[in-house]
């Protein structure tokens, strides 16, 4: 929650992401020296944090933005050739970092409601054996699709386990569990699932990634350097101490709240409750394998009902970007977010399309909500 001239506003954004109270209390201490034993210590705890987030043999935190992790990925773990998958804004930035660090890439493009599939992937490695690493996002926010990073990782591992798989699950650790197995490099960021403020980079890295990396390449995003010092709970450069300590905070507090797994079930049941609510209103779900990280709807009133759900009813969704501007909503799903904040906003949305004649409110988008939220304690009762 959060006051825009005086009001509540709802923030529902899929990044950023609202930062809740206990995070940044903890973020409002003294500033601590990071070559400190104190310092030392936080870190320590972190990584020891992430490693169970991730579940890969390395990670490594950045001071930057999402990007500078993506950059950091594909300048370290591709040395010829990257294969990127644009279905989206985020994949496509792939192959533009490619391209700016002097390296070749090939695209695989296709509408931003449209996952990859495995066999594209196999086709482009046939057609084009230079290639010696992939990139692509788990969950692509530009449409709020997911890709099936997993299979497609499986069978580029299958074909030549050589290639590189750098996945972005910036909008998807945190959110789900994801199968690290034929991953090489898991990128988080610190805005969006992970509820901080940004400018925290994270990388989950296999052995093979960090055997590839060997001496690393480039200066700032050199990730040998990382991983020398990070191993000694020390960082290269100034660590991003206060959003690490945000960071140790948010995993801390997950772990004493039923844990991760508790967070990924009501992340599902939540973004599956509010797809059907919104369905059941007569919208149309965008993308053709929803990410659980975001609802997302297109519609030919998607600009109205956004400045509708803001004026009226306190809520911030997000638009779409590009060629979707003015054509799609965005609904967060990722962080912890109470049922009844998100009932509020179906709620809202449905009072907007009476506003604008297109039906006559009676409830049904926050009762399909309730209904499939809660269908397991109300079919329990039921039974009673
Ligand atoms: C937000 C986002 C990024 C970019 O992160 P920045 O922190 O803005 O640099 C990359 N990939 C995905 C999937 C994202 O949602």
């Amino acid at each position: 929650m959060m006051f825009i001239k005086g009001k509540t506003m709802l923030l529902f954004t899929p990044g950023p992401t609202p930062v809740p109270e206990f995070a940044r209390v903890a973020m409002a201490g003294l500033t601590l020296h990071h070559r400190t034993p104190e310092f030392e210590a936080i870190f320590a705890e972190t990584r020891e944090l992430l490693f169970k987030l991730f579940n890969t043999d390395e990670v490594i935190m950045l001071a930057s933005s999402g990007t500078g992790a993506m950059e950091a990925a594909v300048t370290n773990l591709c040395s010829d050739t990257l294969l990127n998958i644009n279905s989206g804004k985020f994949g496509e930035r792939f192959g533009k970092i490619a391209l700016a660090s002097g390296l070749k890439n090939v695209e695989i493009k296709n509408s931003w409601d449209t996952p990859a599939s495995v066999e594209e992937v196999l086709e482009a490695l046939k057609a084009n054996p230079s290639i010696d690493a992939l990139a692509i996002q788990i969950s692509e926010s530009a449409g709020g699709l997911r890709h099936d990073v997993e299979a497609i990782a499986k069978a580029v591992k299958e074909i030549n386990p050589e290639i590189m798989v750098i996945a972005d699950g910036i909008t998807a650790v945190g959110v789900e569990r994801i199968d690290v197995t034929n991953i090489d490099c898991l990128i988080a960021g610190s805005q969006k699932a992970l509820m901080l403020p940004p400018g925290l980079a994270i990388l989950g890295l296999s052995n093979a990634a960090v055997a590839k990396i060997g001496k690393g390449k480039g200066y700032y995003l050199n990730l040998a350097s990382e991983i020398k010092q990070q191993s000694k709970n020390t960082t290269a450069y100034t660590a991003a101490t206060t959003l690490i300590i945000g960071l140790r905070e948010v995993l801390k507090h997950i772990e004493e709240n039923d844990g991760i797994g508790k967070l990924y079930c009501d992340t599902a049941r939540r973004a599956k409750a509010c797809r059907f609510a919104l369905e059941a209103i007569g919208l149309h779900s965008y993308p053709k394998t929803p990410a659980r990280s975001m609802t997302t709807i297109d519609d030919v009133n998607a600009s109205e009902i956004r400045n509708i759900l803001k004026e009226d009813f306190g809520v911030n969704v997000a638009g779409g970007q590009d060629d979707l501007k003015g054509k799609i909503f965005r609904i967060n799903q990722m962080g912890l977010i109470e049922p009844y904040e998100i009932i509020w906003v179906v709620n809202a949305v449905e009072l907007a399309l009476q506003k604008l004649g297109r039906r006559d409110f009676d409830g049904t988008a926050s009762r399909v909500f309730s209904e499939t939220y809660f269908k397991t304690m109300i079919e329990k009762s039921r039974e009673k």
